[in-house]
């Protein structure tokens, strides 16, 4: 169904093209973040220049999972945990589409977190945003491996005992090749980020921490959206390339942010085409390797010479 356009006297929405206008209203709250990252994945997709017959959208469960309904590309709401998997598999069958993955914490890094480490180890060539809201948002605000410890949910109401994971650090460890994150006060840095992680050949990666009102800043006292807007504005600090091992989210220090991984590798599709083509390079040669029981029962392995 095409998108009814604004009217003779009525200036259209400058993302109009991308947005699917006849889904609306929304389900988020009135001050959440993931409103404010929406606009910023549309003005990458928008800059970056991408034939929009051939880009994709797929995202999982949750909150931030809804951006692919509301999106006019080709967009895939999957289940929970497996919009990789479904990303991985659309890629692989039309290397010509340009993939984005958007989805929250929860599903991306916790029922979803044994397909991001594949994903990245391969360097499947696509581009994952995750909005961080730190808690399970849309089934009420339970615990998530982004929550900080100590923080309340209604599932930890005492207190998270758990660190939370430092989804940079684990996407850089695993091999991504592109590597930000930003909160969704920073939308220039972050629209740019979106964009050059799309144009990169590979698993990029831009996390996006977002103010959640309704369930992790209630139960917290953090206060209104804006307020935790203004705790960004004046916790965050700008560190780019330095390795994300560095870079834990604490709410207790400053929180950093940055681009921290640029690089290059073959993706998993280019290292494919060599194995079909028996082109993928020669493991070690191990002939005339020997091995030697000593009296305490070990092995010893050496070159015969
Ligand atoms: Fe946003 Fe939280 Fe509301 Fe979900 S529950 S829409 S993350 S404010």
């Amino acid at each position: 169904m095409k998108t009814k356009k604004a009217g003779k006297n009525v200036p259209g929405h400058p993302m109009e093209e991308l947005i699917r206008t006849e889904r609306l209203p929304h389900i988020w709250c009135a001050g959440c973040g993931i409103g404010t990252v929406f606009g910023s994945v549309m003005a990458a997709i928008q800059k970056s220049g991408y034939d929009l017959d051939k880009t994709a959208i797929v995202s999982g469960i949750g909150c931030t999972a809804r951006m692919a309904g509301y999106i006019r590309l080709d967009s895939f709401h999957t289940t929970h945990g497996r919009a990789l998997p479904f990303a991985t598999g659309l890629k692989l069958a039309n290397p010509e589409l340009k993939v984005l993955v958007v989805s929250g914490d929860g599903d991306l890094l916790a029922i979803g977190g044994n397909h991001f480490i594949h994903t990245a180890r391969r360097n499947i060539d696509i581009t994952v945003i995750c909005v961080n809201n730190l808690n399970y948002g849309m089934t009420g605000g339970q615990v998530a491996p982004s929550t900080p410890f100590g923080a309340k949910t209604t599932t930890s109401v005492t207190g998270c005992p758990e660190e939370p994971f430092n989804f940079c650090y684990l996407a850089s460890a695993c091999g991504a090749v592109y590597v930000a994150r930003w909160t969704s006060l920073h939308i220039r840095r972050l629209t740019n980020s979106i964009t050059e992680a799309m144009q990169k050949r590979g698993f990029g990666f831009v996390e996006i921490l977002t103010p959640c009102p309704t369930s992790f800043g209630r139960r917290n006292k953090i206060g209104t959206a804006l307020e935790t807007l203004k705790f960004y504005h004046e916790r965050s600090v700008i560190r780019n390339d330095i390795d994300p091992k560095e870079a834990p989210i604490d709410f207790g220090s400053n929180i950093v942010v940055g681009k921290f991984v640029d690089t290059e590798r073959p993706t998993f599709l280019d290292n494919y085409q060599l194995s079909c083509r028996k082109q993928i390079g020669d493991w070690p040669n191990f002939e005339g390797t020997m091995v030697q029981d000593n009296q305490a029962g070990d092995k010893t392995y050496y070159h015969e010479r």
